[in-house]
């Protein structure tokens, strides 16, 4: 079985586990050798204009498979126009690569979708713990969601979400967490009543789908 970290902070080479790890600050020293996602995180935005400079030269590397994680965050006191303008130079450099997005999103739902139109590369939402109300939207335009931390000791508000994504836009991360990516597998297959094998399954068609990173 052949597990899929779509988003991780914290990577950890391991047999039959493909991580995406992701940079989101000191781009000097991106990591080479395994998928990597890239991107100017809401939270880092001081040093921008030189590092979205960076960004569009190290982006084009094999190895970058994403831009991302990138997105507003309605939390940070990171200005909000200056959130917008980042966040929109990232969604013209992922479609000028033809790469997917992963995106952060705090209490901006409205305002990402409205951003995200005419964008046709896939997109991700990922740490999704959300109800599904709130994510509704997301679902019905094709994006794919990415689940982490909220399914470790979840409660009924995520299950009900995780429960409501269909199998074809789904994935699982670990993020800043530093748990097993295995973990996270289990629990999910536990809440959507499947076998941790048909999940496996079903992200390795996503990851095939959204990825073009044959060698691994
Ligand atoms: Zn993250």
């Amino acid at each position: 079985m052949q597990y899929i970290d779509v988003h991780t902070h914290i990577y950890k080479p391991e047999e039959n586990i493909i991580s995406i790890e992701n940079t989101c600050n000191n781009f000097s020293n991106i990591p080479a050798g395994h998928p990597v996602s890239i991107g100017l995180h809401p939270w880092y935005l001081d040093n921008t204009d030189n590092d979205i400079n960076v960004l569009i030269a190290l982006a084009q590397q094999p190895d970058v498979v994403a831009i991302g994680e990138c997105g507003l965050d309605k939390l940070v006191k990171t200005d909000w126009n200056k959130q917008v303008k980042f966040f929109d130079q990232q969604l013209q450099l992922a479609t000028d690569l033809c790469k997917p997005v992963i995106i952060h999103c705090v209490r901006a739902f409205a305002e990402i979708l409205f951003l995200l139109k005419g964008i046709k590369v896939p997109v991700i939402f990922h740490g999704i713990n959300n109800k599904l109300s709130l994510v509704q939207p997301v679902i019905a335009q094709g994006y794919y969601l990415s689940f982490g931390k909220a399914l470790l000791n979840p409660g009924a508000s995520i299950m009900h979400t995780l429960k409501a994504v269909p199998a074809d836009q789904l994935f699982l991360e670990t993020d800043d967490t530093g748990v097993s990516i295995r973990e996270i597998y289990k629990s999910a297959a536990e809440i959507r009543n499947i076998t941790e094998n048909e999940i496996a399954l079903q992200l390795q068609k996503n990851y095939d789908s959204v990825f073009n990173y044959a060698e691994y």
